[in-house]
Formats: structure tokens, sequence, C-alpha cells
């Protein structure tokens, strides 16, 4: 088997580009199809700084354009599932999206099936910083391939990778590769820039001016399924990884 198609399925516009921009670019320069699903258009989430716009009712359609933007960018293509991200909560309370986790598994193995999808790329389990909407799609992305697909590659984003401190770490799921994704910055930056509502927030939590400064210079990804049995991944986009510099932390 050679790597050929990957489905990667993630929650929110900006998550394919905050976590996966530079394995997405990578796996594109390869000349492998890369299909981005996004559950939700990201409705609850912020408004920008100044205000992109005025109020929570045209966010979803403002954010829908910018991660077909970032999406194009990065050489992917994009189906959005139509689920609706709730507002943020008092005290930011983060909430899932309402889904029937067996109809969001289907959903999602059906387009992996159209895609013949050999890889398949998603959130870690602890949903990075613990976001629900995150550990939810986590979950039906692996409950669909046991039961559905079997023998498919799923590969978590945002494994730990010690030494190396950033919020985003699935801290239950040490990474089996760690890549330096500089090679393709000027992809994941210009992506990055793509989702304006959310430039404030890149900023915010460092103190940073720019979007750029912001970049997350290291991904990193933990082989899911099928189980390795606590050896190190021997297949495919593993190889691939390794060739293109990936260390295992
Ligand atoms: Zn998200």
């Amino acid at each position: 088997m050679t790597l050929r198609s990957v489905v990667a399925f993630f929650a929110h516009p900006d998550d394919e580009t905050v976590l996966a921009g530079g394995l997405i670019a990578l796996l594109v320069q390869q000349g492998i199809a890369v299909h981005v699903v996004c559950a939700t258009r990201g409705e609850g989430g912020e408004l920008g700084e100044p205000p992109v716009v005025p109020d929570h009712t045209r966010l979803g359609e403002v954010r829908e354009a910018e991660l077909r933007c970032a999406v194009e960018t990065l050489g992917a293509s994009l189906t959005l599932l139509n689920y609706v991200d709730p507002l943020i909560g008092p005290d930011d309370v983060l909430y899932p999206f309402d889904a029937d986790i067996g109809t969001l598994a289907r959903q999602f193995v059906h387009i992996a099936r159209q895609r013949s999808a050999n890889l398949l790329l998603t959130h870690g389990g602890d949903g990075e910083y613990g976001h629900p909407a995150h550990q939810l799609v986590n979950r039906a992305v692996l409950e669909g391939t046991r039961r559905m697909l079997p023998r498919t590659l799923v590969y978590t984003v945002a494994a730990s990778v010690p030494n190396i401190e950033d919020r985003l770490w699935n801290q239950s799921e040490p990474a089996h590769f760690a890549l330096d994704i500089r090679p393709w910055a000027e992809r994941k930056i210009a992506a990055m820039e793509c989702h304006r509502t959310q430039h404030a927030l890149f900023r915010r939590r460092k103190q940073l001016r720019t979007v750029a400064e912001a970049l997350r210079t290291v991904e990193s990804v933990r082989r899911q399924l099928p189980d390795t049995h606590g050896e190190p991944p021997d297949d495919d986009f593993a190889r691939l990884l390794r060739t293109a510099g990936a260390w295992r932390p």
C-alpha cells in the first residue's frame, strides 16, 4: 500500500490549520489527496478583534468562507457536516456540538470510503486542551474505523512531545513522531491568515503581535489504529514522516 488519499476530520474551522497545517501541506506536496471534514462552522466562536462580524448570527457563514480559504491554501478539499457549534458558556465553558456518535461515525466512514482513504487524521483523545467537541470527533473516528474500516490507519494529532511546551498537546497520548514543519511554514501561515476572526485568539495566548509569530513549528502524531502493541509504527505514513525529517520523541 502506498498513501494515496487522506481524510482529516476536525470539529471547527481553524483546527485543521492550527493542529495539522504543516502535515497537510507535506502530504499534498507528496501528491497525496487530502480531504478535510469539518463538523461545524464554528458558530459559537470568537467574532474577531476588532469584530469581523457584529454578532454571532453571521459568524458561521464568515468562518465557513475562512475555512474554504485555508483548506484551498493548504491544497486540500473540504466537506462541512452542518453540525452547529454552541456558544461558549459563562466562564469560558466549552460544549460539544449536538450529535449522535453513531451517526457521526457513519457520516465520517461514508466520506472516507468515497475517498478511498488509507490514512485518517483526527483530534487527540484529550481533545487537545480538553475541548469536548474535539473529543467527540476523536471518538467517532475511532469507533467508526474499528467497526467499519478495519486495517485503516488512524493517527491523532497534537500528541505530546517531551521538552516542548504546548497547551495543545494531548497529555495522555505520547507522540510517535514529531516533525519540524518549518519547510511548510509559508503554507501554514497563509492558511492561518485566512482565519481572520480567530487572529486575536491566536495572538492573545502568547502576547504576540502577528499571526506568523503564533506559528507552532512542531506538529506531532500518534498512531491509534491498528494498535502497534507498543512497537514503533512502521507504515507508509511513518516512512513518509521519517523521510520528511520527523523524529521519534
Ligand atoms: Zn476546535
